[in-house]
């Protein structure tokens, strides 16, 4: 093996995206991009081409390739231009690639990210959709392709960075009594309950302290991201719902604790900034320079805490149940998620219809054993038209 690492970058021109090539771009000796991808920003797919010249970029439909292409050989570039979701689980498994970010969002990043998996490949896994879609399955292909799984959610990072190095045997064996899930609560906090009918994407799109991209932000504001994160620490560790406790945390610079059994409680912190758990995946378990700027606890001075308000946000519940149930429930509530928030981005729907709207959906529904991925894809689908239709009926 050569000594730079070749990395694919599935979602390049999303926030986690940059953010990797970022600190990609730090560290030339170490890393080369192989290939990028791109859904919606060809222009910026193209910049990115021609600063980190990668071998390959994946583009939505033949069209982008044609524009893609062009500008690219306008630049002297010869970079191959590839299509759809076979391209993108094509660059994702190639057999040149080292690491793969996964950094597409929803639903439509589970394929390639599989796929990685699949190839054996160490995998950055940013796109926690597609773990909670399809948990068990996802984990049984890690273990049986031998993949190396890095968590990227700075929560998971923080967790993998307080957990010890064999905590694979079972966090049970290595004395871990309960994870402590940090959440900072994002923007309705504290907006009193009867304004939150009148709150705007865009309110729900300015999160106190992390910069994202617009479905993980209003995610955020609901805490359907905490409640998606429950799910994906529970498949990550090995854990149960109950042994997953959430914090609010509102400064968001503990990003998660784990409590041991003699009661010391290990906590990762940090200034909120994505490089930092990009950069410690990147290099694990080496340490690498992320550009984050050194932790100011003196400006920072206190630090709070308090207990998650499940009547403010009734999506935790939604989501604590879902991996209560278990089977297709992660799925099927993921999907009614993805679709009501973007219904609330084009204002077709209020904010406290995406809780609503996910409870209505999901009880529309039986909970289903996933033998395979095409059960998952079908639960997927399912509880999507389900959420189709609901918006049909009481949308605008
Ligand atoms: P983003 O919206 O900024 O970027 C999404 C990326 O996915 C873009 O490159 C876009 O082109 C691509 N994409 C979108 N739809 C696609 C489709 N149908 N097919 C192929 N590609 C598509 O999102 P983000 O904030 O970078 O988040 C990406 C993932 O990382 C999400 O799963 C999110 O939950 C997770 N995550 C993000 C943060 C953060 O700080 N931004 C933190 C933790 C986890
Ligand atoms: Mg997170």
């Amino acid at each position: 093996m050569s000594l730079v690492q070749r990395i694919t970058v599935l979602g390049a021109t999303g926030s986690i995206g940059l953010s990797t090539l970022d600190v990609i771009a730090r560290h030339p000796d170490r890393y080369q991009v192989f290939a990028l991808s791109g859904h919606s920003r060809l222009q910026e797919l193209l910049g990115l081409c021609v600063r980190h010249r990668p071998q390959v970029a994946v583009v939505p439909d033949d069209q982008a390739a044609e524009w893609l292409t062009t500008g690219l050989r306008a630049e002297g570039l010869v970079t191959e231009v590839l299509v759809g979701e076979a391209g993108l689980c094509d660059v994702a498994a190639a057999p040149e690639v080292d690491a793969v970010m996964a950094a597409i969002v929803g639903a439509a990043g589970l394929s390639p990210t599989l796929a990685a998996v699949r190839a054996g490949k160490k995998v950055l896994l940013a796109n926690k959709e597609a773990l909670v879609m399809s948990g068990a399955l996802f984990m049984q292909a890690v273990r049986d392709s031998g993949a190396v799984l890095l968590p990227i959610d700075s929560e998971h990072n923080a967790i993998f960075q307080c957990l010890p190095g064999d905590f694979g045997r079972g966090l049970e064996k290595v004395g871990v009594r309960r994870i402590l899930l940090t959440a900072s609560g994002g923007p309705f906090r504290r907006t009193p309950l009867a304004e939150l009918a009148e709150v705007t994407p865009e309110q729900a799109c300015a999160h106190p302290n992390w910069s994202m991209g617009r479905k993980i932000s209003v995610d955020s504001a609901s805490m359907m991201n905490k409640g998606l994160e429950l799910i994906e620490a529970c498949w990550l560790f090995d854990v149960r719902p109950e042994q997953v406790e959430v914090v609010v945390h509102p400064q968001s610079v503990i990003h998660s604790l784990v409590d041991y059994v003699d009661g010391s409680v290990l906590a990762q912190l940090g200034n909120p900034d994505m490089r930092t758990p990009i950069a410690n995946a990147l290099a694990w378990p080496a340490r690498i320079d992320s550009g984050v700027a050194p932790l100011d606890l003196f400006a920072i001075a206190r630090l709070d805490f308090e207990a998650p308000d499940e009547v403010r946000f009734p999506c935790l519940r939604l989501a604590r149940q879902a991996a209560q149930a278990g089977q297709s429930a992660p799925a099927a509530l993921n999907a009614a998620n993805e679709v009501a928030v973007s219904a609330f981005l084009e204002r077709r729907i209020r904010y406290p219809e995406i809780a609503g709207m996910i409870e209505d959906v999901l009880n529309q529904q039986a909970v289903v054993p996933l033998a395979d991925l095409g059960a998952v894809f079908d639960a997927d689908a399912r509880s999507r038209q389900l959420a189709e239709r609901w918006l049909q009926q009481h949308g605008r």
